[in-house]
Formats: C-alpha cells, structure tokens, sequence
C-alpha cells in the first residue's frame, strides 16, 4: 500500500538535498505518494506571515508524515519561523538527532565509536519565546516546563531506546540551580525511568555533560534534555562527527512525524551542485523506520556507508579537485544498494512506540494551595535603603510585609551583615 508523504523542498540547498533523498528513496522500490508542498522564502515574499500556506497545512493534516528540507526565517522584527509554526502547530514536543561516527570521515574522535541519540523537548522551555521587559533596561524570558512535557519526553527517550535496543538513558539538567523547572524534568524523569527497568537511567548536570561528551563522546547512548540544553548539545554532537552535512534529525508528536535534517538553506552553496545530501538523506531514512519500512532503511543507510568506505566524497570532506557533485554522490550510494558495512553495529530496529496521551487535562491535583508572596518590579535610582523602607512604610497597614528586595535573583534589602 502506498504511503503519502508531504514534501517540502525548502530554500536555498533544499531543492538539492531533498531531490536527492527523494530519488534515491524512490530507487529502493518503497511505494511512496510524494505530495510536493510549499513554505518558506517565497511563500513569505508572497505576504503570508506564517511562511506555511493553507495548502501545504492541509496536507499536512491529512498525510501527517513530512520530509522536509531547511526553510530561511526572514531576520527582522515581527517575523515568525515556518520552522517554528510547524513544530507548534502540530506540537512535534519531541526533537530527535542520532549522532553517529561515519567511516572515512576524518575528526579528532575517529575510532571512538560514537552512537549517541539526542530527544530533545521542542515545544516548551525558554522557545515558548515569551518575552518581556520588566523595566526598560532588564529584559526577561519565561522558562516554561509543564509536568505533563516532561513525562512525555522521557517516555519518549526510553521507547527509543527500546527501539533501537539501546542500554542508558542520560537525562541532562540544570536541576541544581533552576529546582522547579529543570527539576521538574529530573523528578519525571526519575519517575518514568521505573517503569523501564530494563534500562540504565542516570542523571547528568547538563554542563557536566556537554564536557563529557567532548571528552568521551562513546560513554553516551542515549541523552534527553530540555529544548535549550538539547539545542545545544545537538550541535556539540553534529561537530564531533563531522559537521552539519552529517546531522539527520526528526521532530514527532502524538500521531505526527516530521522528518529534516539540523542544518539550513546554506545559500552559498545553493544550486552548485556541490552540498552533502546525506543529513537530509539519513533523515528520510529515519522515516523509513517510521513507517516500518525496515529493509529499505538498511539498504540506504548500509549504501551510504559504503560510498564513504569507498571514498566518494562531496566539497565539504574532499577539499580538491575528487570531490564529486551532489548528483554524483547520490548516484554512487544508488550504485551500492545491496553493499554492506561494519561500520556501525548491527540494530534490530522496531518502530518507536510514542507515548500514550491521556485526554484528562493536564491538572496537577495539590494538597495545599496558599498564596506565599506577590512580586513587583520596580524601576528606581533610589538609594535601596531608602527604598526598602519606604516600601515597608507603604504597607504598613497592609496584610503584607516586604520580605526583600533583589537585584537579579540576588538580596540587596534588608542588607545581611552590612554588605
Ligand atoms: P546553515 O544553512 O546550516 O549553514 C551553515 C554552514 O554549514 C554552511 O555555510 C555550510 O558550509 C555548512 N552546511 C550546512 N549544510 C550543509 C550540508 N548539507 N553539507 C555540507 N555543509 C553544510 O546555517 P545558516 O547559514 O545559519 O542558515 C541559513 C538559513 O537557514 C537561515 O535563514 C536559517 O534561518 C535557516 N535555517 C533553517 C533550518 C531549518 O529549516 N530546520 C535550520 C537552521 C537554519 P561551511 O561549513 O563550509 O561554512
């Protein structure tokens, strides 16, 4: 039966990249309904703000599967992501990236074996992008992490590794400094992991595990983190392995998958004929999986590996005159379907089971509530003394007292031992 799957080109390299995943998809015989839709650069210059025209959103609804290529974000106030539109739209509340050593491609940590998978959160924390200025010179962002996200994407984290037959689970916070929110993801963490105890469940403080990871990249399996932390140590990971030409990702939610690779429309290099299609491509491989199309993504990903095996390289790992096109490239892993490589350990993949989603609201019942203070921003040249006790004449007669005041999360009133 055939499978319908929305296509985006994107900008830039897009139209490169996504046709070359797109042949060579084709050439392993999976029946596949392309349906070709628009977003991004032109799509904005045509007046619609989202960059996604209705079309491509309904598309979307009905095939909920995408592969999509990188699509430009116009700079400039008051403009909004396409990326971002989609990713919340369809609340894709998961970002994954695997982060694989490729053979033949020459980095600090070639040997070591690298095969981490990053689940990154995508829809909450800081990228809720709610902004605003508590004064005109101090500006602030809401960090926002719900329960219900945290316990979703944990799950997550462990389904994939069940999956992919995968042992740990590192979960990677900042619970040591911000307790509620990043302890948030700890605490379900910790809870979820009960439920897998056929898998090794750690906690990492996030710093500790950006430093780690450079340091000895192998000891990871599998990392879930908040959408900041996972933005970051995804890239960290694409640079140990070679860069962003090598770093497929997808971005799945309840019943929805979006498959693209981490980089974007690179349009220096767009319609030269010369970009790496292989993140893009391994991406399309992810959904491969996704829709249980297990031997084709093996024929693929096994082809791919033979191609760099045998040296075939495009611009950006050959640097003289033996690099091939990007047409070459995709031609030579077709030639090598049926090839296989030792390069990465054998997986027996099943399909990644998502959590199951409750359709009760997402209320945390609590014992107790009771109101514990009422925060106010104040913008002053007053001396804080003086400040401090004109609040407290203030309130007085109030049922309130001024506990303190703080400058950046730091007591300045009542000042502690002089200071
Ligand atoms: P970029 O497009 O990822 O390009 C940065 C650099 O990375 C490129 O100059 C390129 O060469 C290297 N690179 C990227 N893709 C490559 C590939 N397939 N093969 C080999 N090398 C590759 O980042 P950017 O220049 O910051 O962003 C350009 C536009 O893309 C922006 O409008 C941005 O908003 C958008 N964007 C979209 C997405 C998305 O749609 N998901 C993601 C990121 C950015 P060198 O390493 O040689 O410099």
């Amino acid at each position: 039966m055939s499978t319908t799957v929305t296509l985006i080109y994107g900008d830039g390299i897009g139209k490169e990249v996504v046709g070359a995943t797109r042949k060579i998809i084709d050439a392993t015989g999976v029946d596949i309904n392309w349906e070709v839709c628009e977003a991004g650069a032109e799509v904005f210059k045509r007046g619609i703000a989202s960059g996604v025209p209705e079309e491509t959103l309904d598309s979307i609804k009905r095939t909920r599967l995408v592969l999509k290529g990188p699509l430009e974000t116009p700079v400039g106030f008051g403009e909004k992501s396409a990326n971002v539109t989609l990713r919340k739209l369809f609340e894709t509340y998961a970002n994954i990236r695997p982060v694989r050593e490729f053979p033949g491609i020459d980095t600090p940590y070639k040997g070591r074996n690298i095969d981490i998978m990053i689940v990154r959160e995508n829809v909450e924390d800081l990228y809720a992008g709610i902004e605003h200025m508590q004064t005109p010179g101090v500006a602030q962002t809401l960090k926002l992490i719900t329960r219900k996200g945290c316990e979703k994407i944990c799950t997550f984290a462990f389904e994939v590794a069940l999956a992919e037959g995968r042992k740990t689970v590192h979960c990677a916070t900042k619970a040591n400094i911000m307790k509620f929110s990043e302890g948030m993801m700890k605490r379900a963490f910790e809870d979820v992991a009960k439920k897998y105890p056929s898998i090794e469940a750690k906690h990492i403080i996030v710093d500790n595990c950006a430093h780690q990871m450079v340091r000895t990249p192998e000891a990871f399996d599998v990392i879930v983190t908040t959408n900041m932390n996972g933005d970051i140590l995804s890239d960290l990971g694409s640079g140990l392995v070679g860069g962003l030409g090598f770093a497929p990702g997808a971005n799945l939610g309840t019943g929805i998958a979006m498959f693209e690779a981490v980089h974007g429309s690179a349009p220096l290099f767009a319609g030269k004929n010369v970009i790496n299609p292989i993140a893009v491509l391994l991406s399309g491989v992810m959904m491969l999986r996704h829709i249980g199309e297990f031997e084709a993504a093996q024929t693929i990903e096994q082809a791919v590996l033979a191609t760099l095996e045998d040296g075939v390289y495009t611009e950006d790992v050959r640097k003289d005159a033996g690099a091939v096109s990007t047409t070459d490239f995709t031609d030579a892993i077709i030639e090598r379907f049926g090839r296989t490589s030792d390069a990465w350990p054998k997986r027996d993949y099943k399909k990644i089971k998502l959590p199951e989603l409750s359709n009760e609201r997402a209320y945390v019942k609590t014992k107790i509530r009771k109101t514990v203070g009422l925060d106010v921003f104040l913008e002053t040249t007053q001396d804080v003394d003086k400040l401090g006790a004109d609040l407290e004449g203030i309130v007085a007669d109030m049922p309130l007292h001024l506990k303190m005041i703080g400058s950046r999360g730091v007591k300045v009133f009542p000042s502690v031992g002089g200071l």
